[in-house]
């Protein structure tokens, strides 16, 4: 039993070959739900972090230099346990090295050489996560700008409509977690760190709800949106009313777009978005959710 809901981020493809990936990560995940919330979680995202299609891993977009610098993080709701690791390089699956952080060590958050040394340190080899179709974006963009021009690029995918931050969470009848793994936004500064591995910004956890965040990070780290939606839900609020009431306090705060995916202890399920794109996929006891659509709130909460 239990539900595991996966998202593949912001103005990701919902195409059918998007969509089946995550709909073989979401039940492969379910299977492991009775052994462990953290296990599940994992292979979740470890599936969509080997993946080129998503920007998380290998796949990840590039940054301002051309290096690929990604965030994970996963919170335990029943144990208000957090791990996050922040701007790794060269590693494949850096959800795995956030969980190996939480279950080795009692350090909450690593960073850059220091999570890169823990990493090699708990035998995670050095892996390339420059995708070839990623390297011809940056150098695009890097080109364009050189010209004087803004690169037409995605922000969040690094493509036109290719694969963005990927998150879920998951519900087990008896607990609450959640996960997301990212290589951030397109061009982003060297050593910048978003909202994922912001706990209370871009993902949450508690005995009352789980929630996963996508967009421009800085604006879910600055108005707590993840927290937000767990407090509106404690407050009495289904989870898809929360998000709605989260996406528009984030748009009038920030004018940000967003896509934001939570399931609260009663096993219900929400999901919306403000942008071109948000696919998700849930799965609820074994069974896949059949043209499951997160809302779509772009002509509510436009921001162009
Ligand atoms: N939230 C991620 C970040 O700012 C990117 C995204 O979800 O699009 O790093």
């Amino acid at each position: 039993m239990g539900i595991i809901a996966v998202h593949g981020g912001l103005d990701t493809s919902r195409d059918k070959q998007y969509l089946e990936i995550l709909q073989d990560a979401a039940l492969q995940g379910h299977g492991l739900l009775a052994k462990s919330r953290v296990q599940a979680l994992e292979a979740v995202l470890r599936i969509l972090e080997e993946s080129p299609k998503f920007n998380c891993g290998y796949g990840s977009v590039l940054n301002f230099d051309g290096v690929v610098e990604m965030d994970a993080a996963i919170v335990d709701g029943v144990f208000s346990r957090f791990s996050a690791i922040a701007a790794i390089r060269d590693v494949h699956n850096p959800v795995s090295v956030a969980r190996a952080l939480m279950e080795k060590t009692k350090d909450v958050i690593l960073a850059g050489d220091g999570a890169i040394k823990f990493a090699r340190k708990h035998g995670f080899p050095t892996a390339n996560c420059v995708s070839d179709e990623q390297l011809d974006a940056w150098q695009k963009a890097r080109e364009s700008l050189a010209r004087g021009e803004k690169p037409t690029q995605n922000l969040y995918t690094g493509l036109a409509y290719h694969g963005d931050t990927v998150g879920c969470v998951v519900w087990d009848g008896e607990g609450l977690a959640a996960a997301s793994s990212t290589g951030g936004c397109s061009l982003k500064t060297p050593g910048r760190v978003g909202d994922t591995p912001c706990l209370g910004g871009g993902i949450f956890a508690s005995k009352t709800s789980a929630v996963v965040c996508t967009g421009v990070g800085e604006a879910f780290i600055e108005t707590l949106t993840s927290k937000y939606v767990d407090e509106v839900i404690a407050g009495g609020s289904e989870p898809q009313q929360a998000i709605k009431s989260a996406l528009k306090r984030l748009h009038e705060l920030k004018k940000a777009e967003g896509g934001i995916l939570a399931v609260d202890a009663r096993g219900r399920v929400g999901s919306a978005f403000n942008a071109g794109q948000f696919p998700v996929v849930v799965v609820v006891d074994g069974k896949l959710l059949e043209d499951y659509q997160p809302v779509n709130l772009r002509q509510e909460l436009s921001v162009h």
